[in-house]
């Protein structure tokens, strides 16, 4: 039985918070704190209708380190669940090293400032929770995460030695609108704007931004453009996937989402630095996203599904093979499930899984952790338990789902 604080209360946050509510026996006290309460308000409201489990909630900004720890101290959080932004994995990370508790979160950080993503602030924060006799489990969404968790289950379970890994992510709702994104728009924007790059024969290559596209016949979805990009997984793969030789990683958009992206970015709206406008200095990119749909407001109107799995080639008792490790999640499913749309389930679902192997002392150490650094079989089975079944189909060595 654990007290889990849950940081943040965007879409992701809601989906994560019911799991955490349908799963009792597991977090008997679950605290919501945000930026804005009366968000954490809605999502408590929620559960308590829809579950009949009452949550607490709270104000936070997850930037302040010291009030942080006097919340964990307050709650009395046996572990802290950072679903929130990017920008704030550093300051939660210390607060919880300095409370001595757990750590888990669904994106690598990110500067404000600069659009780097990568995991090397986060590892160096290794020797602080080794010393606080405590752990931080980072990147427990769905891509970052399961995907992860996808290859680490065919490391050991399916393959002598893995050669060759795509990360393939397909996001085949319909939300009505021309332009809009499925969770953070600053985030996703920038994420998808930035140069494509992958890992091939011991050295990262470069592309232009969405240059490499190929069409995939997506199981229980069809055919859809998808482009290289590169992914925050990719980096902790490369050093924990031994013998590897090549990780990709393509996500399907729309011509109209691509259209659009193309525009803003001609116009400058994809800006990240400040720009003077009537007196007032005000960063495009965070404009656009007061303008864009909110990602949480989509769940009632997205309809289709999603596609995210791995294929993974390699060898097993001295034979080629190639496995093809997938989940499709259902958009209006997920809605009538958690009250958000499927991006945020297949995010919201993980981190509670993550959450509950910390809680559960299943995933347990101490130091800093990605998620492919733990028996997987234990999480796939959860995946099955929780919403998120996965299937893995035996392709014949050298096949393609290309089209
Ligand atoms: P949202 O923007 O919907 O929600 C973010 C929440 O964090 C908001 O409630 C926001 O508060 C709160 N927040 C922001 N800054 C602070 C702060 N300083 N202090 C306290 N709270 C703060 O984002 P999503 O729910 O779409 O995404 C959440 C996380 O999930 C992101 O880190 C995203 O990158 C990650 N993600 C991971 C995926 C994966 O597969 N691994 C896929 C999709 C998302 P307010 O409402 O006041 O603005």
């Amino acid at each position: 039985m654990s007290n889990i604080l849950i940081i943040g209360a965007g879409g992701v946050s809601q989906v994560a918070t019911v799991k955490c509510a349908m799963n009792a026996d597991v977090f008997s006290k679950i605290t919501l704190a945000s930026r804005t309460k009366s968000k954490c308000d809605a999502i408590a409201k929620l559960i308590k209708d829809r579950l009949g489990v009452a949550i607490d909630t709270a104000q936070i900004d997850a930037d302040d380190t010291d009030a942080v720890v006097a919340l964990i101290k307050k709650t009395g959080a046996e572990l802290l669940l950072n679903v929130a932004l990017p920008y704030q994995d550093l300051t939660l990370m210390d607060a919880c090293s300095r409370a001595g508790i757990p750590y888990i979160d669904t994106a690598n950080y990110e500067h404000p400032d600069t659009a780097k993503f990568e995991y090397k602030l986060q590892w160096a924060k290794d020797g602080e929770f080794k010393a606080a006799n405590t752990m931080a489990l980072l990147g427990s969404g769905f891509d970052p995460g399961v995907t992860n968790v996808f290859c680490a289950y065919a490391q050991q379970n399916l393959f002598d030695e893995i050669g060759e890994i795509d990360i393939l992510d397909c996001n085949a709702g319909d939300h009505g609108y021309p332009f809009a994104t499925n969770f953070n728009p600053e985030i996703n924007l920038r994420e998808v704007s930035a140069k494509g790059r992958y890992w091939e024969r011991g050295e990262w290559k470069e592309t232009g931004p969405m240059e490499i596209m190929f069409k995939w016949d997506y199981p229980k979805v069809g055919v859809k453009d998808s482009y290289l990009l590169y992914h925050e997984e990719l980096e902790s793969l490369v050093k924990n996937i031994k013998g590897l030789k090549r990780i990709r990683f393509f996500m399907t958009f729309g011509q109209s989402y691509l259209t659009h992206m193309k525009c803003l970015e001609n116009v400058g709206m994809l800006r990240i630095d400040e720009v003077e406008h009537n007196g007032v200095k005000i960063v495009p990119i965070q404009f656009l996203k007061t303008l864009l749909p909110d990602p949480a407001s989509l769940g009632p109107r997205t309809k289709g599904k999603t596609n995210i799995g791995c294929v993974i080639r390699g060898l097993k008792d001295g034979k080629e093979r190639q496995v093809y490790i997938y989940n499709v999640c259902d958009h209006e499913a997920c809605y009538a499930e958690t009250g958000a749309q499927a991006v945020s389930y297949t995010t919201g679902v993980p981190a509670m899984i993550g959450s509950m192997m910390v809680a559960k002392g299943i995933w347990s150490g101490k130091g800093v952790f990605n998620m492919e650094n733990f028996d997987a079989k234990p999480f796939m089975d959860e995946l099955n338990k929780q919403g998120l079944p996965w299937e893995i189909i035996e392709m014949k060595p050298g096949e393609r789902y290309e089209v």
